[in-house]
């Protein structure tokens, strides 16, 4: 049986907030969301916003729309349908959380466990 995955974020991750090293910025951004984006990124490659403490967004209320993890959202950027949602989200969660916290890291498996339950584990 296959078991569809449903995308969720989980808190003490924020790796999707480390900001550089985005080359392809520009096939999904328009050229001032672009300069938006990179006046976010500090010396260190964080977000300005982040907060490393907690792994958190000062501005979550008030983040910008490229970093809503919504169907609405990534049918703009990436072309995404309502039903590829959910598959794609979470291979680019898997991406970033495997490249700041490791491809071994109990971040990576918190996240496995949140979206897919304990047969990921
Ligand atoms: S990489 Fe994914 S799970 Fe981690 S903070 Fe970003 S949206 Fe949440
Ligand atoms: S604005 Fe918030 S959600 Fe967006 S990259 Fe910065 S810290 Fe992350």
């Amino acid at each position: 049986m296959t078991v569809r995955k449903t995308w969720r974020c989980i808190q003490g991750c924020g790796a999707c907030c480390y900001l550089a090293d985005r080359p392809e910025l520009d096939q999904f951004l328009a050229p001032d969301e672009v300069a938006q984006y990179n006046s976010l990124i500090s010396a260190d490659g964080w977000c300005v916003h982040f907060q490393p403490s907690t792994r958190q967004c000062r501005i979550y209320d008030q983040r910008p729309y490229f970093c809503r993890v919504e169907p609405e959202v990534f049918d703009v950027l990436y072309g995404v349908t309502l039903d590829e949602f959910d598959e794609f989200a979470i291979a680019c969660c898997e991406e970033h959380i495997a490249d700041i916290h490791g491809p071994a890291s109990a971040e990576l498996r918190a996240f496995h466990y949140q979206v897919a339950g304990t047969d990921q584990l």
